[in-house]
């Protein structure tokens, strides 16, 4: 398992190489563009060989980007639909030129449209963005719970997977946080085994790529989507062991978006805490 945290990009794209090692990680997510605006960035060639060069030289093992959360690829909109289009494009093709291991993607709200006509929405529009790029995978990241923003639970992602063709460039990303909150329960080992022979069966685990490891500040089922610092939330130190202790887990990059202890996100301290609660849960499990 690779070890880190989302990591901000300000000052330039290479910038986040040098936060992710500062932070004592072994991975590392970034935003390929502010998050809140559709503005794109304009990385050239010199920004993606400087990325390159510093994360070669660095103990990093592992990219993944985040795409920004105004994508909605199943809307109805064709401006919102155009939009979307052109910043999933615009990030997958950024994660061709740093190597990333995939655009972590929330699928988006279909408010009140029919499930299926929704997904098959979605399908087309990441399909197109898939044949505008070269490699990079599409990660589909579980939500918290609510009925809007598809991909609440294993068998959305499964229709959403299938919607965008299947192919080797479709994988998942699950957030511990957004299964806890949307009902799952996933804090002692048998409890998640069962969740994760269920994600097999549904999906398969060959197409699980990511995990996000955020705790939950709301009760097992609430549905919200609110993130706690590690062990200091509902799921607790106990439950995110358990998640990071998961034998079928192995190998992933496993990546923090957390508040922090000033609401600046992770530091070295969380990180060095993630780490030790995973050796933890391996020893417990031993
Ligand atoms: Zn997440
Ligand atoms: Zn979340």
């Amino acid at each position: 398992m690779l070890i880190g945290a989302h990591v901000s990009t300000a000052g330039g794209l290479r910038n986040a190489v040098d936060r992710g090692v500062e932070l004592g990680c072994e991975a590392i997510q970034i935003f390929h563009q502010s998050p809140r605006a559709w503005r794109p960035t304009s990385y050239g060639p010199d920004d993606f060989e400087a990325f390159n060069e510093a994360f070669a030289a660095s103990p990093l093992g592992s990219t993944v980007i985040h795409a920004v959360y105004l994508i909605n690829t199943c809307s109805p909109d064709p401006e919102i639909r155009a939009k979307s289009l052109a910043s999933l494009t615009h990030a997958l093709r950024i994660g061709d030129a740093i190597g990333a291991d995939g655009v972590v993607l929330h699928a988006g709200s279909r408010k009140q449209d029919p499930l299926d006509e929704a997904v098959a929405r979605s399908g087309e529009l990441v399909r197109e963005a898939l044949a505008e790029s070269a490699g990079c995978p599409v990660l589909f990241e579980n939500t918290a719970g609510t009925s809007g923003p598809l991909g609440r639970d294993f068998d959305e992602l499964a229709m959403l997977v299938e919607a965008a063709g299947g192919g080797e460039r479709i994988g998942l990303c699950i957030d511990c946080c957004h299964l806890f909150a949307s009902g799952f329960d996933i804090v002692s080992p048998e409890a998640l085994g069962g969740v994760v022979d269920d994600l097999d069966r549904t999906v398969g685990l060959d197409r699980l790529r990511c995990l996000h490891v955020n705790d939950s500040a709301v009760p097992q089922g609430a549905n919200r989507d609110k993130h706690a610092s590690v062990g200091k939330g509902e799921m607790g130190k106990q439950g995110i062991a358990t998640f990071l202790s998961e034998p079928r887990f192995d190998g992933l990059p496993a990546l923090l978006e957390t508040p922090g202890p000033d609401r600046r996100g992770p530091d070295r301290a969380e990180v060095r805490l993630t780490k030790k609660l995973r050796e933890q849960g391996l020893a417990a499990r031993a």
